[in-house]
């Protein structure tokens, strides 16, 4: 069984190598950051796993630096996996490990001019892999620094190699996310709008999205789109807060915060850069610590609290200049001389806005240059330097006419982007709705076929009902109302009735029968005790026929019966126990007194059709009359017995 189970745990062992070795960077990658949210230790094995099969220097350097990342994150110090080996890779590997720690403590000088000598060493071996591997780090690194136009220079490089076909050491959306950010960072929205939406286009199935649709957010937000920003914004927010890094939850607070700013709400900016510099200060990010300061900062100042916004300046500024940073100073200065010049602290505000115009002019962006030029204008207008007022709004003019044509087009390109989106929620919508439409009429058509299931019901029990009705009233047509026996008319066509071709077997027994002095029986005990005297003697007689044998009422006294099936020689005894059982009941008068009634009986077995009924019953008619001429209460044979023909002035009884 151990055995069992070892082979089949080699085997999927087995092809969990085969897969990931033949994943591509990207789509592994992918898989990676998902495992590492649900489980840390797969993930370790995982980045093991791709180092060992890594078969180019480029691949496992990067895996390297994942296993530096995942170590760090673990309290665990790591300096490469190939230390051992003492060779070339070893060193190459060593250095790569170092830049990304240098990186995380914040010495980004350190960690740059690093990951430059490795470039200068990857172009020496022409290993264009590992090429891109650093110019990845060099882009993604003076990003991260605000040094946006000396990021450019390699972020420009690494995009060089993109189009040159798919670096295989990088997975391919982290390389173009950095790209599209320094496009971004530097005012070139349209091109950053295009690799965003590539990125998101392209990205494989397991990928976090979260970092690009922060990046999005504040592209937006940076257009003016500050509802479409807030919705990125606060889905990458929802994302990282479940399962993302410190750092990366900050970031997504400060992109909120600054959106917020930008939009005016400025108690949501001041909250959500709160919940940045809370989450930052347990981090080592200068750089994100002082833009968050300024920005908190600044908030405060577009709220009129101009006394918390100073200190929040101050410690923007004080880290811009620990850490050299360019463009943290530049912004700093420009809130500071805003502040002043809101305190009618006019000297003060035109320092600053000096310093800002100048680091602006030397290493900065356009943007930032016409924010200095407008500060100073407005500085001297309160000065009452007017000549120089102008100036500097002329310049202003120039620099934001020209930043807004650009944004112009990106505002169009960013309402592309997002007017897919729209598109593509609404036609979820649609659908959506065309499926609850779908069920409310299959739900109406279930309502409606129940009711036709219930009408059906009540016509079908209607029918039954209809039918039965009919079928009494055939019945009770047919019925003798006083003795319930059948009518005159049923029972003979009850006889006639009887198969024409039936086998000689079927013999067939006809009686006539007319009670005895009958009329003396009204005459003595009234009417209605002759009636009763008739139910009686019907009942009695019913009670002696089989199965498919009638007994019908011809009219007044008289009765015919119908027997089947009769062996000739038994005959004579059903017809004398027919007879016997009539003059054997006992009848109840109104006044209590008993009397019986007795019969005459002609009767007749044949096994010929009995269609011609008139002459049969004529036969059994004067053969009646015989038994009453015989001294009633007898029995004749129609057939058998010696009839004397009636004299002519001699009625039938019956008639
Ligand atoms: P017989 O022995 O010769 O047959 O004598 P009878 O009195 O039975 O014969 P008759 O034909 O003279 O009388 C028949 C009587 O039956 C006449 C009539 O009052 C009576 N009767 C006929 N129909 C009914 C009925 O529905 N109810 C009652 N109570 N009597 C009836
Ligand atoms: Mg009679
Ligand atoms: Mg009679």
């Amino acid at each position: 069984m151990r055995t069992l189970l070892s082979l089949l745990a080699s085997l999927l062992l087995g092809s969990q190598a085969y897969a990931s070795d033949t994943q591509n960077i990207t789509q592994w990658h992918a898989v990676y950051q998902a495992t590492l949210k649900t489980n840390v230790n797969s993930a370790l094995s995982m980045l093991q796993d791709r180092y060992h099969t890594a078969d180019t220097d480029s691949e496992k350097l990067y895996v390297s630096g994942l296993i530096y990342e995942y170590m760090s994150n673990i309290n665990q110090p790591y300096y490469g996996s190939s230390q051992i080996l003492d060779n070339r890779f070893a060193k190459l590997e060593s250095k790569y490990i170092q830049a990304l720690k240098e990186r995380k403590n914040g010495n980004c000088d350190a960690s740059v001019s690093l990951f430059s000598s490795l470039l200068q060493a990857t172009k020496q071996q022409q290993d264009l892999e590992s090429k891109a591997l650093m110019n990845y780090q060099l882009c993604y690194t003076l990003n991260q620094q605000g040094q946006y136009h000396k990021s450019n220079f390699f972020c420009s490089s690494l995009m060089q190699q993109f189009s040159n076909g798919h670096p295989e050491s990088i997975p391919s959306d982290l390389a173009i996310r950095v790209i599209a950010n320094n496009f971004d960072f530097r005012g070139e929205y349209d091109i950053a709008l295009n690799l965003y939406r590539r990125i998101l286009n392209n990205m494989p199935a397991q990928s976090d999205t979260s970092g690009v649709y922060n990046d999005v957010g504040n592209l937006l937000s940076e257009l003016g789109q500050f509802e479409q920003s807030e919705q990125y914004l606060i889905q990458a927010l929802l994302a990282r807060q479940l399962d993302a890094k410190p750092l990366e939850v900050a970031q997504v607070e400060h992109s909120l915060a600054a959106m917020y700013n930008k939009s005016k709400d400025y108690d949501k900016a001041i909250s959500h850069y709160k919940n940045a510099l809370t989450i930052l200060d347990g981090l080592n990010y200068p750089y994100g610590q002082g833009l968050t300061y300024l920005g908190l900062g600044s908030a405060y100042i577009e709220s009129g609290d101009l006394k918390s916004a100073v200190p929040m300046i101050r410690k923007a500024l004080k880290l811009g200049e620990q850490y050299d940073n360019i463009r943290l100073q530049t912004e700093s200065h420009l809130a500071a001389g805003s502040a002043y010049l809101k305190h009618d602290m006019q000297d003060k505000a035109l320092e600053h806005g000096q310093a800002a115009l100048n680091l602006s002019l030397t290493n900065s962006t356009s943007a930032l240059q016409a924010k200095a030029q407008l500060l100073l204008s407005q500085v001297y207008g309160r000065l009452g330097e007017y000549s120089k007022a102008l100036t500097h709004y002329k310049n202003y003019a120039t620099l934001e006419l020209a930043n807004r044509d650009a944004n112009n087009v990106k505002a169009i390109e960013a309402l592309d982007l997002t007017k897919n989106e729209y598109e593509y929620d609404l036609q979820l919508a649609k659908i959506n709705n065309e499926r609850s439409l779908k069920l409310l009429e299959v739900e109406k058509l279930g309502d409606q076929q129940r009711a036709y299931n219930f009408a059906i019901f009540c016509l079908i029990i209607l029918l039954i009902a209809s039918l039965f009705v009919q079928r009494r009233t055939r019945i009770k047509s047919t019925l003798d109302t006083l003795t319930s026996s059948l009518n005159r008319s049923a029972i003979i066509d009850k006889i006639k009735d009887q198969c024409a071709k039936c086998s000689d077997d079927m013999r067939y027994v006809l009686i006539l029968i007319d009670l005895d002095k009958f009329k003396l029986i009204n005459d003595n005990y009234g009417h209605p005790t002759g009636d009763a005297v008739l139910r009686h003697v019907s009942k009695a007689l019913k009670a002696k026929l089989n199965k498919d044998e009638y007994l019908g009422r011809l009219g007044g006294e008289e009765f015919v019966l119908l027997l089947k099936n009769v062996d000739e020689i038994d005959v004579p005894f059903r017809v004398q126990s027919i007879h016997k059982t009539i003059s054997e009941k006992r009848i109840k008068t109104s006044n209590n007194q008993l009397l019986s009634v007795t019969a005459s009986l002609a009767y007749l077995s044949t096994s010929k059709p009995l269609t011609n009924f008139d002459e049969l019953y004529s036969i059994l008619d004067q053969a009646l009359y015989q038994a009453k001429r015989n001294g009633r209460n007898a029995i004749i044979d129609a057939y058998n017995e010696p009839i004397d023909l009636p004299p002519a002035a001699f009625e039938s009884t019956t008639s």
